[in-house]
């Protein structure tokens, strides 16, 4: 194989609890990440030597700080590989917005190289890679719905529930650092609790894993929860006004995914969905909106055109 395309979709957080903060400076934490079907398209090719990479989103390096990059260079080390890939992202997730698009790009190239290269990997493999590179990043590789626990790189798999209607809203110029909400977030623990661990908290993750097994979308939607809202709502207003502007608009329930800025609504339909966005966007001029539902996978080998031609 000289070639391939992967589709790298985003995630969303149905529920992030910090349990408490860890030695190695990360945070314990469960979630439930569930994979969309809004993605980046991530194409690879052969070369005989060094890594290339491009993207046409002005806003992400194209250099060793790219993850996809960082993917890279890992499996050429890992593989004492001194062959090379040509990368190119084309990018749809939009960046620093809580919807984890740069560790999904990395998933995709530590994906498509396996294939490329030839390389024989398992996916346990590349999840071991991947949890090198960035906690989200073995969840990317394995998408659909999981739950997580550890720094969210131990992945036990959920039901599949897929379609689940879904409207994103993302404020258009503004990013969120995920290492500024999880330090704002223990800034806001400090103050309150004088620093014990592990922090006492009251887990809603049992109502979410029974909505999960009923497929109940009101269950579901009163049984989000993201701790991480707590510091970026009380900084970025905006973020907040429109979590209750889905609700208010129609959605069974509302949260903000990640580290911000985006917020997601879960859906009664697709129609639906549509319909508050046409709604919404009169309303918040300078936020996007996308449509979308929950997805199967995450990293997806699109067809090579030539062998559907030849079959
Ligand atoms: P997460 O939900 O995993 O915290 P995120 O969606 O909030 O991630 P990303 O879109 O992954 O954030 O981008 C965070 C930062 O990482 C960006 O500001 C960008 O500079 C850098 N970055 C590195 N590689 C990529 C990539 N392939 N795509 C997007 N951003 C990247």
């Amino acid at each position: 194989m000289q070639a391939c395309t992967l589709i790298a979709r985003a995630k969303i957080n149905l529920y992030l609890e910090i349990l408490g903060s860890r030695p190695d400076g990360y945070s314990e934490v469960a979630m439930v990440l569930q994979s969309i079907h809004l993605a980046d398209r991530v194409q690879l090719k052969r070369r005989h030597h060094g890594i290339h990479l491009r993207c046409d989103h002005p806003e992400v390096p194209t250099d060793v700080n790219n993850l996809a990059y960082k993917a890279a260079e890992l499996l050429q080390k890992e593989c004492h590989s001194s062959a090379g890939v040509e990368i190119h992202i084309e990018k749809h997730i939009p960046v620093a917005a809580g919807l984890a698009g740069g560790s999904a790009n990395a998933a995709a190239v530590l994906v498509g190289m396996n294939q490329l290269w030839g390389l024989g990997l398992t996916v346990g493999d590349l999840q071991s890679l991947a949890s090198r590179l960035g906690s989200d990043i073995p969840f990317c590789v394995q998408g659909g719905t999981q739950l997580a626990t550890g720094r969210g790189e131990i992945l036990e798999p959920l039901a599949d529930w897929e379609g689940i209607p879904l409207l994103l809203a993302k404020p258009r110029h503004l990013g969120v650092s995920t290492a500024w909400a999880y330090q704002a977030f223990r800034s806001l623990q400090e103050d309150s609790t004088s620093g014990s661990q592990p922090y006492d908290t009251v887990s809603s993750l049992p109502q979410v894993l029974v909505a999960f097994d009923r497929q109940d979308p009101q269950a579901l939607a009163n049984s989000l929860r993201n701790d991480l809202e707590k510091p970026v709502l009380a900084t970025y207003t905006l973020v907040g006004e429109l979590r209750s502007a889905l609700r208010s608009a129609g959605a069974l329930g509302s949260l903000m995914s990640g580290s911000g800025p985006t917020v997601f609504g879960i859906m009664p339909s697709l129609e639906q969905a549509s319909q508050t966005r046409d709604t919404l966007r009169r309303q918040f001029q300078d936020v996007d909106f996308w449509v979308t539902q929950s997805a199967p996978t995450g990293i997806l080998l699109e067809p090579d055109p030539q062998s559907l031609s030849l079959s």
